[in-house]
C-alpha cells in the first residue's frame, strides 16, 4: 500500500478495496516498525488517526468523500494542532498542547484526510540539518549516518520511507526543497501567502511560507490544492483564486523556455551532483523546452541578506516566548524577580542555534545599527526580487539544483554556521522574492538522492507541478525507495 500514489490509494479507498481504518493501521505499523531508526516523528497520535479513520470510513461509504478522504498525512510540529503537542522542535514548547488547528491542518482534515502524528524539526525551523531538534536529530533512510535536510527533515524522511504518503513542511529559506532534495522526495513551496500562516509557528513571518511534501507531483498538487487559499486571519494571505491544480497539470505539454542560473553552478557545486542535474534538464529539453542560459546578477547576496532578516523577524517573533502563559518554565522560577525569571527561562527553554538568531537579529534591528544591515538587507532583497522579476520576463521557469552537495554527515556541519548556511544558496532567493518553487528527485550521487530545483514566477505553482509531474512520467527516480522500506 505505501508503494502506491495518493491517486491509486483514493481509488482503492472509493472503490472499497481497502478502508481508511486498514490504511491508516499500516502506516502506523510501519512507524512502529522503522521510526526508532529514522526519529522522524515527535508524536504519532494512533488514537487520534484511527477514529478519524473511522470518520473516513462513513463519508466514503455515504458518498460524500473528497478526494483525500482516508488519506494519512503527517504534519510538521510547527503546525498547530488541537489537543496535539505541537513542540516546533523546542524544549521551550514541550509542554504546549495547542487548543486550536492551523488552517493548513484544518483545512486537510475537512478534506478527510487523516494525521497519523507531528514530525521532527529543526528548532523553530532554524537550520539546514535537523540537528537543532530538542527532540534528537532525525537519520536520512537512504543512509542513516547523514542528515535528511532540515528544517522539515522528519517530514521529508516520513515521505521518504513511505512512513507517510504526505506530510506538510515550512520552508522559510529552503526548509521544504533542501530536505527533499536531500531525502529523495518531491516538496512544494508555493508562492508566498498561497497557504495560510494562521496557526504555523512564526519564524520570520515575511519569508514563511507553508507547503508540502509527497512521493510524487501529482500527490503533491492534490495535497496543495485542499490547503491552499484565501484566509482572513493571515493578512498576508492572497485573495486569489485555488487552481484546480491536479488537473491542470495533465493538460497537454506547451513548450516552455527554461532559465538555467550561470551561478548556480559555479564552484561550489558537487561536480558528480552537477551532472545529475544536467542530465534531468536535458530531459525536459527532450520534453518540450528551450534552455536558456542566465545570470541571477545578485544571487551571491541572498544568503547574506536572509541571514540579516531572518534573523530579525525571529527575535521579535519568539520574543513571545517568556514562560508565563505556556510554553517553558524553569523549576522554582516564580520565586525570582521577573527579569530574572524571563531569562531563566529562555536560557532554558531554546537551544543555541536559536539564541544565535536572537542575539543577531536584535543587533541588526538595534538603533545604531539598523540602517546599516537591517535597512541594507531590505534594499537588497529588493534588488534580488528584482533580479528574478526580469529573468521571467524572458522565461518561463528556471532550473538547476537545489542543493550544493547530497545528504552531508551528522555532525559535520554543526560547528560551522556559515558552512551549514550555505547549503541553501539555491534556496534562499524564491523565499526573498516571495516565489513558488519545487525540487524533484532527479538521480543519485554515491546511492544519494540529488534534487533538481525549479522556480517559477508568482502563482505558477501549476506550471511547477505540471513541468516536475511530465519529468515523473519519463523518469524513475521518484520511484526510488531506500533500501529497506521498500
Ligand atoms: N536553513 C535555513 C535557516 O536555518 C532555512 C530554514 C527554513 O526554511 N525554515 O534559517
Amino acid at each position: 500500500m505505501h508503494d502506491s500514489t495518493i491517486a491509486q490509494l483514493a481509488e482503492a479507498l472509493r472503490a472499497r478495496r481497502i478502508s481508511a481504518v486498514e490504511l491508516t493501521r499500516h502506516f502506523l505499523d510501519r512507524i512502529a516498525r522503522h521510526d526508532p531508526a529514522l526519529n522522524a516523528f515527535i508524536t504519532v497520535t494512533e488514537d487520534e488517526a484511527l477514529r478519524a479513520a473511522e470518520a473516513a470510513d462513513r463519508r466514503l461509504a455515504s458518498g460524500d468523500a473528497s478526494a483525500l478522504t482516508g488519506i494519512p498525512i503527517a504534519h510538521k510540529d510547527i503546525f498547530c494542532t488541537e489537543g496535539v503537542k505541537t513542540s516546533c522542535g523546542s524544549r521551550m514548547l514541550d509542554n504546549f498542547v495547542s487548543p486550536y488547528d492551523a488552517t493548513a491542518v484544518e483545512r486537510l482534515k475537512a478534506a478527510g484526510m487523516v494525521m497519523l502524528g507531528k514530525t521532527n524539526m529543526d528548532e523553530f525551523a532554524m537550520g539546514s540539518s535537523n540537528e537543532t531538534s530538542w527532540y534528537g536529530p532525525v537519520k536520512n533512510p537512504w543512509d542513516t549516518t547523514r542528515v535528511p535536510g532540515g528544517s522539515s527533515g522528519g517530514s521529508a524522511a516520513a515521505v521518504a520511507a513511505r512512513l507517510a504518503p504526505a506530510a506538510t513542511g515550512t520552508d522559510t529559506g529552503g526548509s521544504i526543497r533542501q530536505p527533499a532534495a536531500l531525502s529523495g522526495v518531491t516538496g512544494i513551496k508555493p508562492t508566498y501567502g498561497r497557504v495560510s500562516r494562521y496557526g504555523m509557528v512564526a519564524f520570520a513571518s515575511s519569508l514563511d511560507q507553508a507547503g508540502v511534501f509527497a512521493a510524487t507531483a501529482e500527490d503533491a498538487a492534490l495535497v496543495l490544492e485542499a490547503m491552499a487559499g484565501f484566509d482572513p486571519r493571515d493578512s498576508t494571505s492572497l485573495d486569489e483564486p485555488v487552481p484546480p491544480y491536479a488537473a491542470e497539470i495533465e493538460t497537454p505539454w506547451e513548450r516552455l523556455k527554461i532559465g538555467v542560473p550561470k551561478n548556480f553552478f559555479d564552484e561550489g557545486l558537487d561536480p558528480a551532483y552537477a551532472e545529475a542535474v544536467r542530465a534531468a534538464l536535458a530531459e525536459i529539453e527532450k520534453l518540450g523546452a528551450d534552455l536558456v542560459t542566465l545570470d541571477l546578477e545578485y544571487l551571491h547576496l541572498s544568503v547574506p541578506t536572509y541571514y540579516v532578516v531572518a534573523p530579525a523577524e525571529a527575535s521579535s517573533n519568539l520574543a513571545r516566548f517568556d514562560g508565563v502563559r505556556y510554553g517553558y518554565r524553569s523549576p522554582g522560577a516564580e520565586q525570582l524577580d521577573l527579569v530574572t525569571f524571563y531569562k531563566r527561562n529562555r536560557a532554558e527553554g531554546f537551544g543555541a542555534e536559536v539564541k544565535r538568531r536572537i542575539l543577531i537579529g536584535t543587533y541588526v534591528l538595534s538603533a545604531g545599527y539598523y540602517d546599516a544591515y537591517y535597512l541594507k538587507a531590505q534594499r537588497v532583497r529588493k534588488l534580488i526580487s528584482e533580479d528574478f522579476a526580469r529573468a521571467f520576463r524572458e522565461v518561463d521557469l528556471l532550473a538547476g539544483p537545489t542543493t550544493p552537495t547530497p545528504a552531508f554527515g551528522l555532525g559535520q556541519k554543526t560547528n560551522d554556521p556559515i558552512q551549514m548556511y550555505l547549503n541553501d544558496i539555491y534556496t534562499i532567493g524564491a523565499n526573498l522574492a516571495g516565489l513558488p518553487a519545487m525540487s524533484i528527485p532527479c538521480g543519485f550521487v554515491d546511492n544519494l538522492p540529488v534534487g533538481l530545483q525549479l522556480i517559477g514566477p508568482p502563482l505558477a505553482e501549476s506550471r511547477l507541478l505540471k513541468t516536475a509531474h511530465y519529468f515523473q512520467k519519463a523518469t524513475d527516480w521518484h520511484r526510488r525507495v531506500p533500501p529497506g522500506y521498500e
